[in-house]
């Protein structure tokens, strides 16, 4: 019998995103502690696949839950917050020893005082339970992997797909990892290389010609032996030291599995892919018109909640404001608590001049329009899918309005812009309209691939703008792509490599 401590602590932070992401907001997706972590949660994303670890290791284990906490996306996650959840697996894991930790982090969180609450809480972790107990730590494709994090965990376990579906799997690469180091010992080898590029998500889709091959090379390499294997494609909205793309292997005996030189170079040439800017709102919205058949998605990524966007921009709206939409007409959702308190308080039916979005957005304004309110309720699903495995969605109260050929779901807190079921959990059948906003930057075609008759990506500014380097960074080390043009991986210094025996 083993004792492992389990837990997680997750959201993917925007640092361009001015609206902080309170307590309240990690509430909405749960938030356990002790037994209910493996009870509530244990076939939930990541911890599905750690609870498969007693059918590894063929022995029964003893789970010692540390908080569960977990937020999509969104601005920076409050100190207050981190320090609660520290505080708590002090306590637990001061008071009873444990034989591992397996631990579920996004990799790319952070808070207002600490650009890198991964590397802390491993750091944190490492400090409390020593040198010889492993720690493993899962982590998305869009982890930025710090030197802080490569030191305290013994092994970084991340998603190999994108759109990610493979959350589960991605646990259970961990669970079997920690079965063979309490079976056999660590004395394992890790490799990291650091890349000075971050790019926009758009066309990066691991089953897609860009990254397909890649990704093909770190399944071959750990079907073949290798612990973990890595290419972590970094939040690029993420205004932090370090920020940057990380190549990862993890290893035991002599040869390193992967060839670093060669897959740096195929991820460098990739950097150029989406160099030119995307059609902004009016093309996009002539296009979706042109085009036969509907839906027509688009990726309104610039405000994409899934890349922690608030998700109140009012540019593509105001587009579609501006045309009539055939078949249902146009559909598209607006994060703003006061204008669903407003529809709330009016009832579904009345007509109302409603003033809504561009308060948390910095890149537009606020829209005024005459609408119907078309309904009123609240959106709670479970969602499988991009992003979440039986994960249960809470964006509070909502409400359906319409204004001429447009339709708007308006709602209290941010959540998944991947899926439809967003408006389906509304009421509104995203099949039936000509147009459909996604507020994501490329998961949501994993999840429309079923409905969308088109899927067109739509340009502007903000909190998630796909031109990065038009947003003001002033943390991440320079050189960096695309905020400069490094002539090489080589060419900036801060780029480290590490190699490390854990
Ligand atoms: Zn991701």
């Amino acid at each position: 019998m083993k004792r492992i401590a389990i837990g997680q602590l997750q959201q993917e932070t925007n640092t361009f995103n001015p609206r902080p992401t309170p307590r309240r907001d990690f509430e909405d997706y749960g938030w356990a502690e002790g037994d209910e972590v493996v009870t509530r949660y244990g076939d939930t994303d990541e911890l599905a696949g750690f609870t498969s670890l007693p059918e590894l290791f063929g022995e029964s284990i003893e789970w010692v839950g540390l908080t569960r906490v977990k937020e999509l996306a969104g601005g920076p996650i409050a100190d207050a917050v981190v320090d609660e959840v520290v505080a708590g697996l002090r306590a637990t894991l001061q008071s009873q020893a444990v034989d591992g930790v397996l631990y579920s982090l996004h990799g790319a969180l952070a808070s207002p005082t600490r650009p890198d609450v991964d590397g802390y809480l491993l750091s944190v972790l490492r400090e409390i339970v020593g040198p010889a107990v492993p720690i493993i730590a899962t982590l998305d494709l869009h982890a930025n992997i710090t030197r802080a994090m490569l030191a305290a965990a013994d092994l970084l376990v991340g998603y190999h797909t994108f759109p990610h579906v493979d959350h589960e799997s991605c646990g259970r690469r961990a669970a079997k990892a920690m079965a063979g180091f309490l079976r056999h010992g660590k004395g394992h080898r890790v490799s990291a290389v650091k890349l000075p590029m971050v790019v926009n998500a758009k066309g990066f889709a691991t089953n897609g010609p860009l990254m397909a091959g890649i990704y093909q090379q770190l399944a071959a390499a750990e079907a073949n032996g290798a612990l973990a294997t890595g290419v972590f494609m970094a939040q690029p909205w993420l205004d932090v030291p370090e920020l940057g793309w990380t190549l990862y292997q993890a290893w035991c005996g002599d040869q390193p599995p992967l060839d670093f030189t060669a897959l740096s170079e195929q991820c460098w040439e990739a950097r150029l892919h989406n160099a030119r800017s995307l059609p902004g709102p009016d093309e996009i919205a002539d296009e979706a018109l042109r085009l036969p058949g509907h839906p027509v998605v688009v990726s309104e990524g610039h405000d994409a909640t899934n890349s922690g966007a608030p998700g109140d921009s009012t540019r593509l709206i105001a587009a579609l404001l501006r045309r009539d939409w055939p078949e249902a007409g146009a559909l598209s959702y607006c994060i703003d608590p006061a204008a669903v308190k407003r529809c709330h308080e009016t009832g579904a039916g009345a007509e109302i001049k409603l003033r809504f979005g561009g308060e948390a957005d910095p890149f537009s304004e606020p829209l005024e329009c005459v609408v119907k309110v078309e309904s009123v309720g609240e959106i709670v699903f479970v969602h499988n899918g991009h992003a979440g495995h039986n994960l249960r969605v809470n964006m509070g109260r909502s409400a359906v309005v319409r204004c001429g050929s447009v339709t708007i779901l308006l709602a209290e807190r941010k959540g998944l812009g991947s899926t439809p079921r967003l408006y389906e959990t509304a009421g509104l059948d995203p099949r039936c309209y000509k147009f459909v906003s996604a507020k994501s930057p490329e998961g949501f075609r994993h999840d429309y691939a079923a409905i969308g008759a088109h899927f067109l990506y739509c340009g502007a500014p903000g909190c998630a703008w796909e031109q990065i380097g038009q947003l003001p960074f002033e943390h991440a080390n320079r050189p960096l792509f695309p905020l400069d043009d490094p002539a090489s991986t080589l060419a900036a210094s801060w780029a480290w490599q590490q190699n490390l025996t854990k």
